[in-house]
């Protein structure tokens, strides 16, 4: 093939009027496909093509198909980015780089240049010649001078983008922020304290909230609404802090980072302060604690391999502490109107919100038929007289018990009174509800009540059902019910009477 005869003088101006006319905004597809033309015009370069290592995101432009990932395998970028100099070699297929300077042959058919902004490697530039004179000293003069004009230009970019992801970063934490210190529903703060991440994060991304509080009996999950359709493949860390996951986080309340990887080999955690660039992350664990101790994590994940951007370790621990604050006076207000509408002694709602429930529920007529049942311990005052006050309250405290684990959940129990107890039965008739009362008459009056070593007791209850009538104003509904456990007390006692 003929070498192409233009003047170095040409060359040498046709490259000022390159970079005179480059448009540093363009795409890098768009810089390659120029850089290209021109190297190809100018330099007898057949073809131009770009290695971009972004954080564990490696980009590969080239407009010749057969230089592809394939022959840029990580062995060789690993090698390139480690010397961090020119190579040159042949393309084949047991391909071989030889340091440019120390090739006795010269450069033949490839060309790398590696390119860096401050000194650090972020990729490089490849040319390929059809040619062995292509990359004579002259070439490559010119070939480094263009990367070093190309290092800027996309360092610029990498670097700018970076600056958007931190910017996005804080405004995502003020919002957060101005938020989290406005509500007190707890709900909503679980919601947009995901959606906030994953905005952040991107789609691909799912998260999950998972932690443990005296308020719940076990763990709290939360994941991110929108996702939960698509999340299929994504698995679901358990919450156990004696092994795996939890128990390093719970001991280090560090963030942690690493492979997704379900079989407890802590090798492969990686605290995220310790991730190198580049290196390829598939979650992110960021604790969630109340002072010393562990309450919870946020979970970050990747839907696909190694795509998740490293947040700054900063903004991710300023977030959960946030978060953390915010959690804390949700859940005390979520504590505090919880014992509001509870009775002390009991833990079944009270006297007020068995009413205001009663009110909300008249009017769901789909909460209808609607049956009451009130209940009444029969001759409790004696148990007073013979076993003293505090025998009464462990009484009390039994029946509640005992009510609430043989009642469905939608039932709503509340203490009406001293020794007197409603239950609200939503889309109950009368005949179920009577059902219902006479296993609990029964399950009440064969229940023995332990008080120690050589003291036990029994009790019986009267109780009085109603359905609800549309005719009916709440205080008639409720005085029907009340009636009827006065009939069933004037009757003797211990049996169950409708209205
Ligand atoms: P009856 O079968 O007619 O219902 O008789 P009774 O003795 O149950 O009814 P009465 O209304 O005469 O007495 C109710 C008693 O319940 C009186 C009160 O001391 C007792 N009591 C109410 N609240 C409490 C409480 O919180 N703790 C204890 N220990 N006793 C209570
Ligand atoms: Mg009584
Ligand atoms: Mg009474």
């Amino acid at each position: 093939m003929a070498i192409k005869k233009v003047s170095r003088y040409k060359i040498i101006k046709s490259v000022f009027d390159f970079f005179l006319s480059f448009d540093h905004e363009a795409s890098n597809h768009k810089i390659i496909k120029d850089v290209n033309d021109f190297c190809y015009k100018m330099l007898n370069v057949k073809y131009t093509g770009l290695y971009i290592d972004d954080e564990g995101r490696n980009e590969v432009i080239s407009l010749k198909q057969d230089i592809t990932r394939m022959e840029f395998n990580s062995e060789l970028t690993d090698k390139i980015k480690r010397d961090n100099r020119i190579y040159g070699g042949e393309i084949s297929k047991d391909f071989t780089l030889i340091p440019q300077f120390e090739a006795e042959n010269r450069l033949k058919y490839l060309l790398v240049i590696p390119l860096t902004n401050k000194n650090k490697h972020f990729g490089f530039l490849f040319f390929y010649g059809t040619d062995p004179q292509t990359f004579n000293d002259f070439s490559v003069k010119v070939l480094k001078l263009l990367t070093k004009v190309l290092s800027l230009t996309i360092g610029e970019k990498k670097l700018y983008r970076e600056m958007e992801q931190r910017v996005a970063e804080l405004i995502t934490l003020q919002n957060v922020s101005n938020f989290v210190n406005a509500t007190l529903d707890f709900e909503k703060l679980l919601d947009v304290s995901l959606d906030a991440l994953v905005g952040l994060i991107g789609l691909r991304t799912c998260s999950i909230v998972l932690f443990t509080d005296k308020l719940f009996d076990d763990i709290y999950t939360r994941k991110q609404n929108t996702l939960i359709a698509s999340l299929d493949m994504s698995k679901e860390i358990v919450l156990d802090l004696s092994s795996g996951i939890y128990k390093e986080l719970s001991r280090k309340k560090k963030v942690i980072a690493g492979k997704v990887s379900f079989d407890d080999d802590l090798s492969k955690i990686i605290p995220l302060d310790n991730i190198e660039e580049g290196k390829e992350i598939e979650y992110i664990i960021v604790p969630v604690t109340r002072g010393k101790e562990l309450i919870g994590s946020i979970n970050i994940f990747s839907m696909d391999k190694g795509h998740l951007p490293i947040l700054q370790h900063s903004f991710l621990e300023s977030f959960a502490n946030q978060f953390s604050v915010a959690l804390q006076n949700a859940l005390l207000y979520k504590k505090q109107e919880e014992m509001a509408n509870r009775d002390g002694l009991t833990g079944l709602y009270n006297h007020a919100y068995f009413q205001n429930r009663l009110h909300l529920l008249l009017k769901q007529e789909n909460k209808h038929p609607l049956t009451l049942i009130i209940m009444d311990i029969d001759n409790f005052k004696q148990v007073n007289d013979r076993f003293g006050h505090l025998v009464g309250d462990k009484v009390l405290k039994e029946l509640a018990h005992l009510l609430k684990h043989n009642l469905r959940e939608g039932d709503l129990i509340a203490r009406y009174g001293g020794e007197e107890f409603a239950i609200i039965l939503p889309e109950t008739e009368l005949k179920q509800g009577e059902f219902i009362a006479k296993r609990l008459r029964k399950l009440i009056s064969d229940n023995e009540i332990v008080l120690d070593n050589n003291r036990s007791l029994y009790i019986t209850v009267s109780i009085g059902v109603a359905q609800y009538n549309k005719k009916w104003s709440q205080e008639e509904f409720i005085d029907k019910a009340d009636q009827a456990l006065y009939k069933a007390k004037e009757a003797g006692k211990n049996r169950v009477t409708l209205a």
